[in-house]
């Protein structure tokens, strides 16, 4: 059994003292109504489990499931200067869980999938293929920018990741190729998996060794944090050439777009997810909007990184009622609060509970900004559909 580190240890002392200032922000705790859920709770258990004063088994098991590593709770903490992570502490029980052989069958079949078809969804290949077409076409070569599109953004909203690639090439000279990777490891490593994700990581950084690219374009905004942060935190891999997500590429060339761009005076509500607000995240989408002038109205973060309501998504789906309700509701009411008339989410799972809900357009960020630079190009198909 591995030890938490001191850092870890400290952040389940400072919880477990707590008087969880931060119940009403944990949407977990407000979909199950269970005590477990309690944050406080989680850091205790995991505690006792780590001075070996509490056996791993299905208790243990069943009070990990209630974290969606939303970081809500981070929002409310009571070290308000220095506010509590306490999903780190979860990621440690799991792993050690997972490796114990306590994890559900929805895991089984994400590991079975990666397995198969190197990612958690299944069979891709077609919809990568497409997208191949989409950069066929030799450019004055300036070098070539190496594009992962993730599994998740291929397998939800194919329209997103061509929008991506278009606009990746609408402010680029340089030609872009495709990774044959399609997965960075978000799941592997939220739920425990740890010797998957390593692996599946050590297979991404081969390819970009041997593709040797100008620099990384992840179309996931999660992807880039993993491969830049997580990737060297946690694993002592290092990745030799810049990595961004699309809104931080088009942000690093925002010059390119600025004569192209006709301002829309529409207010926009902005849905950006928890891995681009907190930690290592640089809420590139909102910086973008500003860089570009775009009208918007106050863009609350949304942070929750909804997960797709047609796939199982590990233990979380234990869960009844499933957080993502929680979610939903309170996004919906975070934007009737505001003069928004047109929804953008960054990510292709950001809405897939309150799409049905909401009557304003919901469009994802790329195709957005093609419809600003090019208004006359009818792109209907930009238009986000599930
Ligand atoms: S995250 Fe902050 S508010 Fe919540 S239990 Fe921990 S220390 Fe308390
Ligand atoms: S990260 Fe989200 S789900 Fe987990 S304890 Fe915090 S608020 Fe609850």
């Amino acid at each position: 059994m591995k030890r938490m580190s001191e850092e870890l240890s400290v952040t389940t002392l400072r919880c477990a003292v707590c008087h969880d200032q931060c119940v009403s922000a944990c949407p977990a705790l407000e979909s199950s109504r269970q005590l477990a859920a309690y944050p406080s709770r989680k850091a205790m258990i995991s505690r006792d489990v780590d001075q070996q004063l509490l056996q791993l088994n299905k208790d243990v098991a069943s009070v990990m499931q209630y974290c969606i590593g939303c970081n809500a709770c981070l929002e409310t903490c009571l070290y308000r200067s220095h506010p509590n992570d306490i999903t780190p502490v979860i990621r440690h029980t799991r792993r050690e869980l997972f490796e114990h052989g306590d994890y559900s069958d929805e895991l089984k079949l994400i590991l079975a999938n990666v397995e198969k078809w190197g990612n958690p969804y299944g069979d891709l290949t077609t919809t990568r293929k497409r997208l191949l077409n989409e950069i066929q076409g030799e450019k004055e070569k300036k070098g070539t920018i190496l594009v992962i599109g993730d599994s998740s953004i291929l397998y939800f909203s194919e329209q997103m990741a061509v929008n991506s690639l278009k606009l990746i090439k609408e402010v680029t000279d340089s030609n872009i190729g495709l990774a044959e990777s399609t997965y960075c490891g978000w799941e592997l490593w939220h739920y425990g998996a740890v010797n998957w994700f390593e692996n599946n990581a050590k297979a991404i950084c081969k390819e970009i060794e041997v593709f040797n690219p100008l620099c990384v374009v992840t179309l996931s905004p999660q992807s880039a944090v993993l491969l830049r942060e997580t990737f060297h935190h946690e694993l002592g891999l290092s990745i030799s050439v810049p990595v961004f997500s699309m809104a931080e590429f088009i942000l690093e060339k925002v010059e390119n777009l600025k004569g192209k761009f006709s301002l829309s005076n529409s207010p926009i509500y902005l849905v950006q997810s928890a891995s681009e607000v907190f930690g290592m995240g640089t809420k590139a989408g909102d910086a973008l909007m500003t860089s570009l002038g775009i009208n918007s109205v106050s863009r609350p973060y949304t942070f929750y990184p909804m997960r797709n309501a047609h796939y199982p998504e590990g233990i979380v789906l234990d869960l009844h009622p499933d957080p993502r309700n929680v979610i939903a509701q309170r996004l919906k009411e975070a934007i009737s609060n505001t003069k928004a008339t047109r929804v953008i989410v960054t990510t292709p799972e950001a809405l897939t509970n309150i799409k049905s809900e909401l009557t304003l357009p919901v469009q994802d960020l790329a195709g957005y900004l093609l419809d600003q630079i090019n208004p006359l190009d009818v792109r209907g198909a930009s238009q986000f559909s599930i």
